[in-house]
């Protein structure tokens, strides 16, 4: 089975605009044909869309009746909510793509923490400890990532050393770990309100 990814769509789509300077007599219909034939090697445009759609698919995987996406994680009716999951599997493509990485789910998240917890008060060094505040912190950076993801302002969202500073000035943890972290990662004040851990733009 072919695949046809995000960028290459993106690509295809880019080529295609720029035809309207050399190929103004054509529709633009027709200069999506022409690029997918011309650079691609398929046979027309609506053979990369099929592939663009298999693409998504194959991460769509049947649970009970309802339909769960491996890749982008949304939970979703097939008969109904078919182009919901396109757009949401698209949105959440091109966030990974430009972030550079995909955020941790839930399962993974949470075990991390887990584990992180118990060292916070098990771990003998200030700096296993603050290492273990810092294992928490990233799952909630990616929790927070994955909520701006779905809510469409990503490419505002702080970066993981950033997001820590901000956490830092109203975080409520022990005094050493707290130290070390202040100065590796300096403070950011106002930014996460006391008590949250999600980023809001
Ligand atoms: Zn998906």
């Amino acid at each position: 089975m072919q695949y046809f990814n995000f960028c290459s769509m993106q690509d295809l789509k880019r080529r295609a605009k720029a035809c309207k300077e050399t190929h103004a007599h054509l529709t633009q219909a027709q200069r999506l044909d022409l690029v997918a034939r011309r650079d691609f090697s398929f046979n027309s445009f609506n053979q990369a869309r099929k592939l663009r759609h298999a693409d998504i698919e194959q991460h769509v995987e049947d649970k009970n009746g309802l339909a769960v996406c491996r890749y982008c994680g949304l939970h979703f009716d097939q008969k109904s909510e078919r182009r919901e999951h396109f757009k949401r599997h698209e949105q959440y493509e091109e966030a990974v793509g430009q972030l550079g990485f995909q955020p941790m789910d839930y399962r993974r998240r949470e075990d991390r923490k887990a584990a992180a917890w118990k060292q916070t008060y098990q771990a003998e060094s200030v700096e296993n400890k603050a290492k273990a505040y810092i294992a928490i912190f990233n799952a909630w950076f990616h929790r927070s990532i994955e909520s701006a993801i779905n809510h469409g302002y990503w490419r505002k969202h702080p970066d993981f050393p950033s997001y820590v500073s901000m956490m830092l000035s109203d975080y409520e943890m022990p005094a050493e770990p707290l130290a070390y972290l202040t100065d590796l990662y300096g403070v950011r004040p106002g930014h996460i309100k006391a008590g949250e851990s999600y980023w809001y733009p």
